[in-house]
């Protein structure tokens, strides 16, 4: 390779080139694989674009109305390659194997690629552009694209940029190789000094020594000290015209606005697991690698929308495949090495839960953490499932269900379960995971959490168990004394409730009545929810507003007082706290009551069952409802 390409020394050479050049053979036998295998294949390992396949691909045409990128992407790849790996040579990881040469190779960008398409079209091209993304996306192989887009000169030498490249000239080849001279890549996270940015800017004056653009790619660039990045500003201001920067970065957010403003964004997508499982099962086929679908979708699920690690997990199936089960990748082994839970036995042990069986939910548990599976998996296995069922309820799909079996099983919960069973079952589920997780024997806890939850599903729901301990209140096996009226109505504190609030003074409620009796009830509601009496003697009247009231209703209450006691009343607003008005000692009273009820032994147990459950006493809003509204 040539070593001034790599200027910073640390930027392996792509090693590509072995599998351009197939043999007459490898043709052969690849034209019969795509015949027998037309879906296969929209991943081949060289840069020949479909049209120039040397073979007609028997695979399904490209709509008619779509956009040129948005052919470039479904259109049926050429196979020529399908079998070249087969020949010995040197194992190469899939990551880097099947690293995209061509955009259409890239899955997932679709967004990204229409717009860079329609940018080298119109001839729009930015000086610098910033690729941003989860890692494992597609960054790097992003901006390598790039690389190859604006510096392919076609098959001919002719050609300008272009968003397919042809992969066979030689910026193309030099650029896949990592070997270009113009294409500089540099890994900020390791050369994050102003010198290494300065290296870059008196480079830049400098024309491109064989290709049309001299193109920076700066790896994890949000790495780049202050300094380095103001070095690099004035450049980004105004580059020369046949330089192009190619940003890519895990965290956008650490870099300055001024660069920011500076670049065309580009927001890599994380790629969707069917996608990513889709893409697998197409590199398998080129692998000639069988593989269940289950386990692909294992795979696909693990990698968390990154290609790359994706990759990663199916390198390691496909050598325990290898060894084992004569080169299959079964969905057994995949759950071994990621320590996953088996669907079936999830969903065994979910139904075991959901029927209340103790005894059949422990044999799960056990089963399962006898195979390797981790405790924690089992909760996560339990809430995906509660989490699939809740959408396909909602009329969602269960599409991502990676069996028949258990789209069906899905289906069947979604009809047979509540929506507010579901939430607490997510709930319950989600509070047993942390509990897991802290937990010093996980699989103790395990045991104990989903117990937890099988009782708490067999239990009556909150609102049927709060008209329960109402009948207890009120048939005398009080949990917390049934509240009085006349305690409330009087004004009087009460005597049950531990409330930090003191009722204003007696005659206050009493005023308060009079107000009600003369029918001025706007009047009246404004005492009784806003007033906070400061003080009060016959004639005078102190007041300050609860929180909230933006009125000022001192002109009321002097009109309200007058007619209702035939006095005139000196009505003023003070400064002070006052006391509580007569619905907020209301409202204490009744948290305190409701505090009372919670802490019986019976209602804690309760609330442990369903954190979150709220306490609603239906008769009691009935009867303050009565109350408030008899004259109104
Ligand atoms: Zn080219």
């Amino acid at each position: 390779m040539n070593d001034s390409a790599d200027m910073f020394g640390d930027t392996p050479p792509e090693d590509e080139r072995d599998d351009t050049q197939p043999s007459a053979e490898e043709l052969e036998e690849a034209g019969q694989s795509a015949l027998f295998e037309p879906e296969a294949l929209p991943w081949k390992q060289d840069d020949e674009p479909a049209k120039a396949a040397p073979e007609p691909v028997p695979a399904k045409e490209p709509e008619q109305d779509m956009t040129a990128p948005e052919r470039a992407l479904t259109a049926p790849e050429s196979d020529t390659a399908v079998a070249v790996s087969e020949v010995a040579q040197p194992y190469r990881v899939l990551a880097r194997k099947y690293r995209p040469q061509t955009f259409s190779e890239l899955i997932g960008q679709d967004a990204m690629v229409r717009t860079l398409a329609n940018a080298i079209e119109r001839d729009r091209l930015a000086h610098a552009f910033l690729m941003t993304g989860v890692r494992g996306v597609g960054k790097t192989s992003t901006a390598r694209l790039i690389a190859k887009a604006l510096n392919c000169i076609g098959p001919d030498g002719q050609g300008g940029p272009t968003i397919d490249p042809c992969g066979k000239c030689e910026p193309c080849i030099a650029i896949a190789e990592g070997r270009h001279i113009d294409v500089i890549e540099m890994d900020a996270a390791s050369h994050t000094g102003v010198d290494d940015v300065r290296e870059i800017i008196e480079a830049v004056r400098y024309a491109a020594v064989s290709a049309r653009y001299k193109i920076y790619i700066i790896d994890e660039v949000h790495m780049l000290s202050r300094n380095a990045f103001n070095a690099l500003l004035k450049t980004l201001e105004e580059p020369p015209a046949h330089v192009k920067f190619l940003f890519a970065t895990t965290e956008v957010d650490k870099l300055p606005v001024t660069v920011l403003s500076r670049t065309q964004r580009f927001d890599l997508r994380r790629i969707p697991t069917p996608m990513l499982q889709q893409h697998f099962a197409s590199i398998c086929r080129q692998e000639r690698v069988e593989a269940e679908d289950e386990a692909l979708a294992m795979v696909a699920a693990a990698a968390e929308g990154s290609v790359r690690d994706g990759l990663s997990i199916l390198d390691q199936a496909i050598a325990h495949a290898d060894l084992n089960e004569g080169g299959t990748v079964t969905a057994e082994r995949v759950r071994d090495m990621l320590g996953l839970s088996d669907k079936t036995a999830q969903r065994a042990l979910f139904g075991a839960v959901l029927e209340g069986d103790a005894k059949a939910l422990l044999d799960a548990i056990a089963r399962q953490y006898s195979l390797g599976v981790e405790p924690l998996a089992l909760l996560r296995g339990a809430m995906d499932l509660t989490h699939k069922i809740t959408v396909a309820q909602v009329g969602g799909s269960a599409e991502d269900a990676p069996t028949l079996e258990e789209r069906q099983a899905i289906e069947e919960w979604a009809g047979r379960l509540s929506a507010a069973q579901l939430h607490r079952l997510w709930q319950l589920l989600l509070k047993g995971y942390d509990e897991v997780r802290q937990a010093p024997d996980p699989l103790v806890a395990t045991q104990m959490a989903l117990l937890r939850v099988m009782h708490a599903s067999n239990m009556p729901d909150p609102g049927q168990l709060a008209r329960t301990l109402q009948d207890m209140a009120t048939n005398g096996i009080a949990v917390a004394p049934a509240p009085s009226g006349d305690a409330v109505a009087s004004g009087a504190p009460s005597a049950t409730a531990p409330v930090a609030v003191q009722a204003p003074p007696v005659h206050w409620q009493d005023l308060v009545d009079q107000v009600e009796h003369s029918g001025q009830l706007r009047a009246w509601q404004m005492m009784r929810d806003w007033v906070r009496v400061i003080s009060l003697k016959s004639g005078e009247l102190i007041f300050t507003l609860a929180p909230g009231m933006p009125d000022d209703p001192t002109g009321l209450l002097r009109e309200a007082l007058f007619q209702a006691t035939g006095e005139r009343w000196q009505v003023e607003r003070g400064e002070g706290e006052g006391s509580p008005s007569l619905r907020e000692v209301k409202e204490a009273e009744k948290a305190a009551e409701e505090r009372k009820i919670r802490e019986a032994p019976l209602v804690m147990a309760a609330f442990e069952a369903f954190p979150g459950a709220q306490l609603v006493d239906e008769s009691d809003t009935l009867k303050s409802d009565t109350k408030w509204s008899r004259s109104a």
